[in-house]
């Protein structure tokens, strides 16, 4: 349930309410609203609406309403408020479309680093290369580990971009955050619920996967799972569903996008890149998505896709993504929104 403070409700009131929440065994969930704040009493099942009535008499308490979707803290109704939250001083979630960019797989420090300045120069605001790979088989190449994410921190250290990265266990947590700003849980875990608790409980933001067989809601489930456990930095990103159709990798499921952000204040981005499977297809889509109000996009490139070790038929060549960068700017202004702009960075090799 949530209850809704007053306008003007003093701190006191607040803390009061929240003692309350705990005193039954509830977890509370604050959210700060422009207006007021709402307090999010979370509990198992049906019986948290048993104390709906011991707060409604409260001092600061404006009122107390259930919240009717099975996801409750990634809910508009609990936030009416779209969360923007900064990654390294590039917003998400804002009016400004943010762009992640940059290999599938960390290869090498050449095309790592060749990559990272070609999509800065380009207009990226964030650097994605994985190191841990969900390969669908166990002989195709996995990923370069740690050593990958030292060259992730040199990328970083030449172009000032923050870092996404994948995480497929716990106990990689510890190793990724601190070298990556983050974490991105994929597809294939997207209903990894111990993970999910995990990257909760880790104050690193979170770039979720749709998984490939999940639906919306299922989606949303996951979401709550991170929330729930105390991380409010949250982005949902559709990346194309399994469906019968064959001359694409996936279906781009493109309602995703204004169902989503219908029903969560989260920030939603899409991936054209996994979602169509084939470079051809990956710039018409990215365009598309913004227009259906996507808030930022997340794109394979490499320089020389066709020896790429990973996902090189859907991954874009340099150029090519610099021309999808000046596309999605003419679409985002035509809808009232624009390309956040690249923050400026002094970066060592400049400082010199
Ligand atoms: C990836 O981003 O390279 C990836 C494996 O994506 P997904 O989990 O969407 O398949
Ligand atoms: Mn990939």
């Amino acid at each position: 349930m949530m209850i809704i403070m007053r306008a003007g409700a003093s701190p006191k009131e607040i803390d009061t309410v929240v003692e309350r929440v705990q005193s039954f065994g509830l977890r509370a969930h604050i959210s700060t609203g422009e207006e007021r704040t709402i307090i999010g009493a979370i509990g198992e099942g049906k019986t948290v609406y048993n104390y709906m009535d011991q707060f409604i008499r409260m001092d600061g308490v404006d009122r107390v309403v259930p919240i009717s979707r099975p996801y409750k803290l990634a809910s508009r109704e609990f936030r009416p408020d779209v969360s923007v939250f900064p990654i390294d001083g590039v917003q998400v979630g804002a009016n400004e479309i943010v762009i992640i960019a940059g290999p599938c797989s960390v290869e090498s420090r050449s095309q790592l680093l060749e990559t990272a300045h070609a999509v800065r120069e380009a207009g990226a605001h964030a650097l994605r290369g994985g190191v841990y790979k969900p390969r669908t088989s166990p002989y195709s190449f996995q990923g370069l580990g740690e050593a990958g994410l030292e060259l992730m921190a040199e990328a970083r250290e030449q172009t000032g971009m923050p870092l996404v990265s994948e995480v497929m266990r716990e106990e990689q947590i510890p190793l990724l955050t601190r070298f990556i700003d983050v974490l991105q849980v994929g597809a294939r875990n997207m209903q990894n619920y111990a993970l999910l608790h995990a990257v909760g409980e880790s104050q690193h933001p979170v770039l979720l996967k749709r998984g490939m067989m999940a639906t919306i809601e299922e989606l949303l489930m996951a979401a709550e799972y991170i929330l729930s456990h105390g991380n409010r930095r949250v982005i949902l990103c559709e990346r194309g569903i399994r469906t019968f159709e064959n001359s694409t990798r996936n279906t781009t499921d493109i309602n995703a996008i204004p169902v989503l952000k219908e029903l969560t204040h989260l920030p939603v981005i899409l991936d054209p890149s996994h979602s169509t499977g084939n470079w051809s297809y990956v710039s018409a889509i990215a365009r598309a998505a913004v227009a259906a109000g996507a808030d930022g996009l997340i794109v394979e490139v490499h320089p020389k896709p066709e020896t790429a070790l990973s996902d090189g038929r859907q991954s874009l060549k340099p150029e090519r993504f610099a021309e999808m960068v000046q596309q999605v700017k003419t679409i985002a202004q035509a809808v009232g929104r624009d390309v956040a702009p690249v923050p400026a960075h002094q970066t060592s090799t400049q400082a010199q």
